[in-house]
């Protein structure tokens, strides 16, 4: 069983067992990233894994990853391409290395395929200046027709089904609607992960590692049951592998929880892929491509399983910078606050957190949006609330310790509190987030890998 029966998914991992190799009517989609199709090994271990479960009928590929830490992305060997358009004899060079790319692919696979017509467009459209979101959208568009014929799925142009408004900003409505339309006719398809069209049919591409994104648009177009994002991890870890070795995955994470740890750094799914789901409440699963057997991680809008250890993750950033400001009978004077972070906002400038006392706000922002700006603030603070003082404090690092176990449990903050002051480390500031799923934690940036080596410990390592 893939899942343990558990409330919330134990009914998932039944039917994926019954179901191997039969359908259940249920629908996924499957989203594979460069890494998983890199090579003809790697297309192989695809394929397998998407005959094994009959219900994996939408399939978003990216395009080839590296194939070794040496390697160049086929994405990046596009950029670099269509930087040369100009040049003829640069031109044929580059696009003949991608196109080995692929032929090693194609070859490897055995497959009677030749993309020659496409490879010929493709020139003739980088001669005509197509723009860098075209080029880069190939990487994909290609690896969509390899993949689909070696699938035996249909193949169809993510520029059909994937809609952006003039203004270049994603149409979900739209695209909803034409993708529901076209996927109706099909049983299976393979659909490019990365790019879309405008209305007036030029390619538009999102930011990088968008298929992502495309793979939960299409999840939401079909109501996917499941969608699946295979990747060479077995899923999120609880902190991050180059301050702890080999830290524990997580099994479940929430929506909520996911948005925290990404958003302080930890990184597998691309952030604006959360949002097209999670309205739907369709669950994510972070699947290894090298590892099928390992569960991953499910990311779910709610769920009544607990975390395995009362946190579900910790992540953090060095590099922010604190604005201490202290005036007597700050507390009595009504607008204190909004004036002062009038000032960020006049400097254009978001702040990560304001702590504050009775007579003291500080402002905490990322040091490197600050600095250039860092003069004017200090003069419009001046000007705003004629602080008694002002001071900067910089290299603060920030660290998320995040869970949705830690409402129910007692004591969490006392156990972080207590393992740092164990581990001699000075806590600059302390922040609970008011839904009670975070505790944010400023240490200096010099402490911060055994900060969170002192947290990890005290809650997964003397757990397990
Ligand atoms: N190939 C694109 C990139 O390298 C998109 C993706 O892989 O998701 O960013």
């Amino acid at each position: 069983m893939l899942y343990q029966n558990r409330c919330g998914y134990a009914f998932l991992g039944v039917h994926v067992e019954k179901r191997i190799g039969g359908t259940s009517g249920m629908k996924k989609v499957v989203k594979f990233g460069g890494s998983s199709l890199a090579s003809a090994e790697q297309f192989r271990k695809v394929s397998e894994i998407i005959h094994a479960d009959k219900d994996r009928r939408y399939v978003v590929p990216s395009a080839p990853g590296k194939r070794g830490s040496k390697d160049t992305k086929v994405t990046d060997m596009l950029y670099d391409c269509y930087s040369a358009a100009g040049d003829a004899e640069a031109l044929t060079k580059k696009i003949a290395a991608i196109q080995a790319r692929y032929q090693e692919i194609i070859d490897g696979l055995g497959l009677e395929l030749s993309l020659e017509e496409q490879f010929k467009e493709i020139r003739e459209r980088f001669e005509q200046h197509a723009g860098s979101d075209y080029a880069a959208s190939r990487g994909e568009y290609l690896n969509g027709i390899v993949l689909a014929a070696y699938l035996e799925y249909d193949f169809i142009d993510a520029a059909e089904v994937i809609c952006f408004d003039e203004d270049g900003v994603f149409d979900a409505e739209k695209t909803d609607e034409k993708m529901r339309a076209r996927l109706g006719e099909t049983e299976r398809a393979v659909i490019p992960g990365f790019y879309g069209a405008m209305p007036d049919g030029s390619i538009k591409t999102f930011s990088r590692g968008g298929s992502d994104i495309t793979g939960s648009i299409v999840a939401r177009a079909v109501h996917a049951d499941l969608y699946e994002n295979w990747t060479d991890v077995s899923g999120f870890l609880v902190t991050d592998p180059h301050i702890v070795q080999n830290p524990e995955t997580i099994e479940t994470i929430t929506y909520r929880e996911l948005r925290e740890l990404s958003y302080m750094g930890a990184t597998v799914l691309h952030a604006d892929a959360i949002f097209p789901l999670r309205k739907e409440g369709i669950p994510i699963n972070i699947k290894n491509t090298n590892r099928p057997q390992d569960p991953g991680t499910l990311i779910v809008e709610s769920t009544c399983r607990q975390p395995r250890f009362t946190i579900t993750g910790i992540a953090g950033k060095k590099g922010f910078c604190a604005i201490n400001i202290e005036k007597d009978q700050m507390n009595s004077e009504i607008g204190f606050g909004r004036k002062v972070l009038q000032v960020f906002e006049e400097n254009g400038i978001s702040f990560e957190h304001v702590p504050s006392g009775i007579d003291t706000f500080t402002v905490i922002v990322h040091q490197s949006e600050f600095m250039e700006k860092e003069q004017n603030v200090i003069s419009g603070i001046h000007r705003a609330v004629q602080p008694d003082t002002l001071d900067l404090e910089s290299g603060l690092a920030l660290i998320a310790v995040v869970g949705r176990g830690m409402r129910a449990n007692r004591g969490t903050a006392g156990r972080i509190f207590a393992a740092l002051s164990h581990a001699r480390i000075n806590v600059k500031m302390i922040d609970q987030g008011s839904s009670e799923l975070n505790i944010i934690i400023g240490v200096r940036n010099e402490d911060f890998e055994n900060a969170v080596r002192a947290i990890y410990d005290i809650f997964v390592q003397t757990q397990l």
